[in-house]
């Protein structure tokens, strides 16, 4: 992955893929190197990442995960290192099924986040509100405080992008409204310069929710929209291509 700017465009595999699908994982990363105009990568399940980064040559592979320790008594946990180790160049922290099934709090994410840098890797923090704080309008204080709570010190120094994405929206074939999504990626870039200055407007910030085929040129539009998380339109190289030709379309 290279400039800042350019869209980057990441597929979550989340708890899915074994061995049978890496001849899928090759299809996406050919797809990626025919557009060359978008940065993209494939967050897959750690039990993979070796072997992907192996079988799909130079493209980007990450984690989903990572402890925020070096390591040490910490059973079926994965240090930052460790994902290096096999292979991937980045990796989410702090996805909402993780903050909601782990319980993992911003504090943590803040850490995790720290620790996978500190290690050398890219990272995407997550953040987005539920429908209910959304619906009681208060989406905009909640995400931002995550923001503010879950990015490090160094979060501009290094390579580092956010995803805004709505809980409500994630998985569920509902996506936000585009009004929605601009003045959210727009409020968090104002707080993304007013804490890290200039740097602050080289963070991508990407969207994910339902994001496909369908919707992804007209999501990928929206000012401060630098790209997108998506999770089941990932899976499959067939879904993943036309959310790859709408961002190389605007790149162009
Ligand atoms: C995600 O898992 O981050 C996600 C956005 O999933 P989906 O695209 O399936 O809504």
């Amino acid at each position: 992955m290279r400039d800042q700017m350019r869209k980057l465009i990441v597929g979550n595999w989340k708890m899915n893929g074994t061995s049978r699908d890496v001849s899928e994982i090759i299809a996406i990363a050919e797809l990626s190197g025919m557009h060359a105009a978008v940065d993209a990568a494939l967050c897959l399940p750690a039990t993979l990442i070796d072997r992907a980064s192996q079988a799909a040559g130079g493209f980007a592979i990450g984690g989903q995960d990572c402890h925020m320790m070096e390591a040490g008594a910490h059973t079926g946990c994965l240090s930052a290192e460790m994902l290096l180790d096999a292979g991937a160049v980045l990796t989410i922290i702090g996805h909402s099924e993780r903050r909601a099934a782990q319980h993992e709090q911003d504090s943590d994410i803040r850490a995790k986040a720290e620790a996978a840098q500190v290690a050398g890797l890219q990272v995407i923090v997550c953040v987005g509100e539920t429908l209910d704080e959304r619906e009681s309008k208060k989406a905009l204080n909640v995400v931002l405080g995550q923001l503010h709570q879950s990015l490090p010190e160094t979060a501009a120094s290094q390579w580092l992008s956010v995803a805004y994405e709505p809980v409500w929206a994630i998985g569920t074939g509902r996506v936000a409204d585009t009004n929605d999504v601009a003045e959210m990626h727009g409020a968090m870039r104002a707080a993304l310069v007013e804490r890290f200055g200039e740097d602050g407007r080289k963070i991508r910030i990407l969207y994910g929710g339902s994001m496909n085929g369908d919707n992804a040129a007209q999501l990928l539009a929206v000012p401060n929209v630098d790209g997108g998380l998506i999770g089941g339109a990932s899976l499959t190289a067939a879904k993943f291509r036309p959310i790859l030709s709408a961002a190389a379309a605007l790149s162009k």
